[in-house]
């Protein structure tokens, strides 16, 4: 058996490998070749030091699938946002560096890319039939800008559900962000394709939901996609007259004059208490209630004459719509709720 110690005294830095056997390598038998080959690999294995995990911040997509590869960037950047990538905050953008490359990625599709001109998302290997999945209205705790539970305002103490649609597919074509939509950024959030079997799953989850929590629940419609049509606004209209726990929240691209966008309007009008879907406009739009734009240059960028606040969770003020509840409170009616667009995000 070869030496494997220098036989210096114990504190001794560690003599390289190469020279700590002290016999010829060629007069070494199989078995001592094997042994030595074995100990080095210990001692190799003992100075790796183990992995943090949950400290480090995940640098592969198999670790982290927000995170987004771009040759121009220096390393991987996640632009989506989890609490366990971070080890922060839930603040979606507060945290995350945001360069060129993915800001450009951002800004919208290219013009001639066929999810544009066919109205659909670009991720449909994530669009499912209700029948699929075992529900179609998830609890925001699974949603890192939503959270759980509300805490304040009229309607705290109620839990949040979301319910995501497929985005372009069931939105009107004169979406302010019809390129842009942040459902480019999100390969993986499941999306359902509106149908029948949709409209059954929703009956059915909110006379659940309704059972469960007679208090109230809120539901965010929708996460990713819009109304499809007007019998869709009626079918919640009829939920919201059949289940009286139901609290809806939310933004629309269809224009306050379409008639989509009536029958939305008139539901904010008709049952303020438990219906508040905004309005998604150009920030140029002419200044109503219940409004909401996107900022493209940073929280400092909002125009003059535009009575507005900067989402406080974009900015890290608040941890969720949960804890924040401005965009259902009265008090902002008037007030223009401001997302930084995604190419101004990470500025302030
Ligand atoms: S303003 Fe508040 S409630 Fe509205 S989206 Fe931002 S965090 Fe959510």
């Amino acid at each position: 058996m070869p030496e494997l110690s220098s036989g210096l005294p114990p504190g001794t830095p560690a003599t390289p490998r190469a020279v700590r056997v002290s016999k010829p390598a060629a007069t070494l038998s199989a078995a001592e070749i094997a042994a030595l080959v074995s100990e080095v690999a210990l001692e190799i294995a003992a100075e790796v030091p183990e992995p943090k995990f949950g400290r480090r911040v995940p640098t592969t997509r198999h670790e982290n699938p927000h995170l987004v590869h771009d040759p121009k960037d220096k390393q991987p950047r996640q632009y989506g946002m989890t609490k366990r990538a971070y080890g922060t905050a839930l603040a979606r953008f507060a945290n995350a560096p945001v360069t060129e490359s993915v800001a450009r990625r951002h800004s919208g599709l290219d013009p001639r890319h066929p999810a544009l001109k066919e109205g659909r998302t670009v991720h449909t290997a994530f669009v499912f039939d209700a029948k699929d999945r075992e529900r179609v209205l998830i609890s925001g705790i699974n949603n890192a800008k939503l959270g759980k539970l509300v805490t304040k305002g009229p309607w705290a103490g109620s839990p949040i559900y979301h319910l995501s649609l497929e985005e372009r597919k069931t939105c009107p074509r004169s979406c302010p962000v019809w390129d842009a939509c942040y459902g480019n950024g999100m390969p993986a959030a499941v999306r359902f394709r509106y149908n029948a079997n949709l409209m059954r799953s929703l009956h059915k989850e909110l006379a659940a939901l309704n059972e469960r929590h007679p208090g109230g629940f809120v539901v965010r419609l929708h996460v990713l996609g819009d109304f499809p049509d007007l019998d869709y606004v009626k079918s919640w209209k009829g939920w919201s007259d059949e289940f009286r726990s139901i609290q809806v929240e939310g933004y629309t691209a269809h224009p306050r004059t379409s008639e989509i966008g009536q029958a939305i309007w008139k539901m904010n009008l008709n049952r303020p208490k438990r219906w508040q879907i905004r309005n998604s406009v150009p920030m140029d739009a002419p200044c109503e209630p219940m409004q909401v734009s996107s900022l493209w240059d940073g929280a400092n960028s909002v125009p003059d004459g535009i009575d507005g606040i900067v989402c406080p969770q974009e900015l890290g003020k608040t941890q969720t719509c949960g804890t924040c509840a401005l965009c259902w409170s009265p008090a902002m009616a008037d007030k223009r709720v401001l997302f930084l667009g995604h190419g101004g995000r990470g500025k302030k």
